[in-house]
């Protein structure tokens, strides 16, 4: 199924992120995580792609494609396209259709630093527009509510972002944020700029302050006051920390649904159980 229907069937789209795991061997342990995300019977699921800049042996397709065939939940493969040649992207497009999944989030990827880049494309848009000549797929797209680090302005970045829109993506996916009036703020001025594309949020859960730090370095995300007491509190107690992690993603969830956000879209981190304790607590919400 193409994943635009579900914006126009469902008031509030609920959606899982994971990762492939990083060591070869270790694929097997994502599948125990696959299944009991599966339990929690999200829209779709998506599986990233070579996070970090190395695209060699990668998984994605095969993660997709386990999710679409044992649990019969729509996945969404991530694909990047500034560390690859045209060659290397119609090669796992080739392996998509092969695998039978057909929606794909069009991303740059991170640029690494003093490593020589293919010239083949130079922004998430080349790819959209690539992936578009290439075959019946869904596409999607990210966005930051708190602009994208390298760009100089959230102006800029949202004109950037009117391309992407503009090419007919199904949805966009935002960068992780911890306050949601910047997320609110930044969909007045994505509405007003014209760009109408369904936007789901993503939620973060914050489990251990030295994730959160990682986090925040390499996406820029802004830590509200309140946050980062909560932070210093339990930063030192792993359960308490997790709890309260937990708490505080289950609230930003039920205010932006209460605020009419198209979608929450649940970095997971390969962790059903965090995962679990918030839909349990958001159910009746995103049904209302
Ligand atoms: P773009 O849309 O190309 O934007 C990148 C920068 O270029 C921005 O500053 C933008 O303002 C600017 N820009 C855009 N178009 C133009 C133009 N035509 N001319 C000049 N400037 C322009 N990374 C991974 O490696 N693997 C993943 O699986 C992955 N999943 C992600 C999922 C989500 C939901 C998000 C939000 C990010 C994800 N990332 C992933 C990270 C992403 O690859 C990086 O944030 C990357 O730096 C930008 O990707 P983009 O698709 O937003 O790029």
């Amino acid at each position: 199924m193409n994943l635009s229907k579900l914006f126009k069937n469902k008031k509030t789209v609920y959606s899982f992120e994971i990762f492939p795991p990083k060591k070869d061997g270790a694929i097997d342990t994502v599948y125990d995580t696959i299944e009991a995300l599966g339990d929690l019977n999200p829209d779709y699921i998506s599986v990233t792609y070579g996070a970090g800049g190395g695209v060699r042996g990668n998984k994605t397709a095969e993660l997709a494609q386990a999710i679409k065939s044992k649990l019969k939940i729509e996945p969404l493969a991530h694909l990047t396209c500034v560390n690859s040649t045209k060659e290397e992207v119609d090669s796992v497009l080739e392996n998509l259709k092969a695998q039978n999944v057909n929606n794909i989030l069009a991303l740059r990827g991170d640029i690494v630093p003093d490593s020589k880049v293919p010239d083949d494309f130079r922004h998430a848009s080349d790819l959209i527009k690539y992936i578009k000549k290439c075959g019946d797929f869904d596409i999607a797209a990210a966005c930051y509510p708190e602009k994208h680090l390298e760009a100089k302005s959230l102006d800029e970045d949202i004109a950037y972002l009117k391309e992407k829109a503009d090419l007919g993506v199904s949805h966009l996916i935002s960068q992780l944020f911890f306050d949601n009036n910047n997320f609110y703020a930044f969909m007045d001025k994505i509405r007003q700029k014209g760009i109408n594309t369904p936007v789901v949020a993503g939620i973060m859960p914050i489990t251990s302050a030295a994730q959160i730090e990682k986090m925040v370095n390499m996406c820029g995300a802004k830590i509200p006051d309140c946050c980062r007491k909560m932070i210093e509190k339990y930063g030192d107690n792993p359960i308490a920390m997790r709890d309260a992690g937990i708490i505080y993603a289950t609230n930003q969830i039920m205010d932006l649904v209460a605020n009419g956000v198209d979608g929450i879209h649940i970095y997971t981190m390969n962790n059903p159980y965090v995962a679990r304790k918030i839909t349990l607590s958001i159910g009746s919400l995103l049904n209302d």
